[in-house]
């Protein structure tokens, strides 16, 4: 597969991770641009990843790559908000390259597959859950789960 060093979303992507390194005083590091250059390949695929493979992917390519600087850089970059967390229907936590406005995931119960969506709570289910239980909300998760149409056409459905 040819990379194109000019694409505009992995450079966006890059850039994102570059400078929320260098917010929280990190230096760039060889390692880090491998780690960013994995994330930004990551990115275009939409791809949802587990920081231990993210660590044993990395460390095919350098095998001096530190698993404490993979986690770190993983846990800084989800605090930046340039990842987001993915809860698998399985339980399992895995995270995605997203970043920008607030938004929710669709994931898929055949194959993991996950989607960014735009829909959200409304407001006036957050208003009643406010006077209901006398708390303010600030804050909230969803995570919707289903079938993608290529599982579906796989036959495994039901009909439900
Ligand atoms: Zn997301
Ligand atoms: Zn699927
Ligand atoms: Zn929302």
């Amino acid at each position: 597969m040819a990379e194109h060093g000019d694409n505009p979303e992995k450079e966006r992507v890059l850039a994102a991770i570059l400078s929320a390194f260098t917010r929280a005083g990190m230096r760039r590091t060889r390692q880090r641009s491998r780690i960013a250059q994995a994330l930004a390949r990551l990115a275009r695929k939409g791809a949802t990843f587990s920081t231990e493979d993210l660590w044993l992917n990395l460390r095919r390519e350098d095998a001096t790559m530190g698993r404490a600087t993979v986690y770190r850089a993983v846990d800084l970059l989800l605090e930046a908000g340039v990842l987001d967390r993915v809860v698998l229907p399985d339980g399992s936590s895995t995270h995605r390259v997203c970043g920008g406005a607030h938004h929710h995931h669709v994931t898929c119960t055949g194959c993991n597959r996950t989607v960014s969506i735009d829909a959200c709570l409304p407001g006036e289910v957050l208003a009643a859950v406010s006077r209901t239980t006398e708390f303010v909300i600030d804050g909230h998760a969803l995570e919707l789960y289903g079938r993608c149409p290529s599982c579906r056409s796989m036959g495994t459905d039901a009909g439900v």
